[in-house]
């Protein structure tokens, strides 16, 4: 128990930092301790009663039907679950393109999440990795001579709601175009979006180009433990119905359906999903989003005023920059690194005061760190282009 006690007490402390994990940590589900006396089991099919009765199949349902009116599909057009994170939605979601696509190539930009070429592993799938522009984008131009090569073969894409690092948006409009004039028809190609952080967060950015079931797409998941918050990693995935029919079969030992990754599903993340959906509502996470992207505008000019490297995507709350030179101060802020880069992803938890505490650390380190000018700051120019890029060569 004293262990236990001793790791509250080191949490709390990582709890209240800034983070590059994108985590919102604004939460409180007092109201639902009562849960933890139940083992709470979605196992199989949500939409099809197992034999199990302590489950959340109805809050469940519930989310899904809350996700699929945010991505337009019809209530009797759509199918998904609640699954274990952001991770188990692109697995699933390619799954659903291999099903339908048996002889399908796989397309991903090269910074897509690792989950997407774990996908193309564990599932044996050709995979051609797309160039990538300064800003993360998945680069069209690179994407329309990959396919050129496999013009024969029928195409399954993933795209990036929010890409990991760069926090970089895919046109998807532009995809779905760059496919249509290479002569693809809507029958010849299936496209998941990965929105593990940002499939949530885009709705609410205006003029924001949309994700939506309307445009010929497959799948679209997201985290649920990223912007909205839970306590336990969670995720969702929504398809087309069709699709599922295709690929599930029916298990005598359940009663039910087998068209999930997992088996036993987690039954308690719906509920604490389902709570904070009806607590905030859109207009809730709207305002959270606004509240978002104006801190991360206000710690981007604020590093570069102070000469730092850094690059903020349009429809994006995390802040790129340079890599601090000191490792104990990345963990110290858990930062997450890449190369000669950092990030900052700033969520609804991430207030103008903390942000401020980071700056004046940084800045006042920073200054120790170059001081007697035997070390300088990385160029960060490849990472995040020249113009956004601070040191000797391009300030
Ligand atoms: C975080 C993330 C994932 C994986 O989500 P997990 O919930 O951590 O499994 C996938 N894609 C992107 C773009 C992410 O940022």
């Amino acid at each position: 128990m004293t262990s236990v006690m001793r790791g509250i007490t080191t949490w709390k402390k990582c709890w209240y930092s800034i983070t590059g994990y994108p985590y919102n940590l604004d939460f409180d589900y007092g109201a639902l301790s009562q849960l933890q006396h139940f083992s709470i089991n979605n196992l199989g099919d949500p939409f099809i009663e197992s034999n199990y009765g302590v489950h959340s199949r109805q809050f469940e349902v519930g989310v899904l039907d809350w996700f699929a009116r945010l991505w337009e599909l019809e209530k009797n057009e759509y199918w998904g679950y609640i699954t274990n994170c952001g991770t188990e939605g692109n697995l699933h979601g390619i799954l659903v393109g291999r099903e339908v696509f048996p002889d399908g190539i796989l397309y991903a930009s090269r910074e897509s999440h690792y989950s997407v070429f774990k996908a193309a592993r564990m599932y044996r799938m050709e995979c051609e990795k797309v160039d990538t522009l300064i800003s993360g984008e998945i680069d069209c131009e690179d994407f329309k001579a990959k396919l050129l090569c496999h013009k024969d073969k029928p195409a399954i894409i993933n795209v990036n709601i929010g890409t990991t690092v760069k926090g970089a948006v895919d046109d998807l409009d532009l995809v779905i175009q760059t496919l249509e004039n290479l002569g693809f028809t809507h029958d010849r190609f299936y496209i998941h979006c990965d929105g593990a952080l940002f499939g949530l967060m885009m709705p609410f950015v205006k003029r924001a180009p949309k994700v939506s079931f309307k445009k010929p797409i497959g799948s679209v998941s997201v985290s649920g433990h990223k912007f909205v918050g839970c306590p336990m990693p969670c995720g969702v995935q929504i398809t087309r119905l069709g699709h599922i029919n295709a690929l599930s079969r029916n298990v005598e030992y359940l009663a039910s359906r087998d068209a999930t990754i997992m088996g036993s599903r987690n039954g308690h993340a719906p509920i604490f999903l389902w709570y904070t959906l009806n607590r905030k509502g859109y207009r809730g996470f709207q305002k959270e989003v606004q509240k978002c992207l104006r801190n991360a505008h206000y710690l981007k000019g604020r590093l570069r005023d102070t000469g730092i490297g850094a690059m903020l995507n349009e429809l994006s709350s995390t802040v790129v920059f340079e890599r601090p030179h000191d490792e104990e101060f990345v963990r110290k802020w858990q930062l997450a690194c890449q190369g000669n880069i950092a990030h900052v992803v700033v969520m609804p938890n991430i207030t103008i005061d903390k942000l401020d505490d980071f700056l004046n650390e940084l800045i006042e380190q920073r200054a120790g760190w170059y001081k007697d000018g035997k070390l300088q700051s990385p160029c960060v120019a490849s990472d995040i282009g020249k113009e956004n890029c601070l040191c000797v060569l391009h300030k």
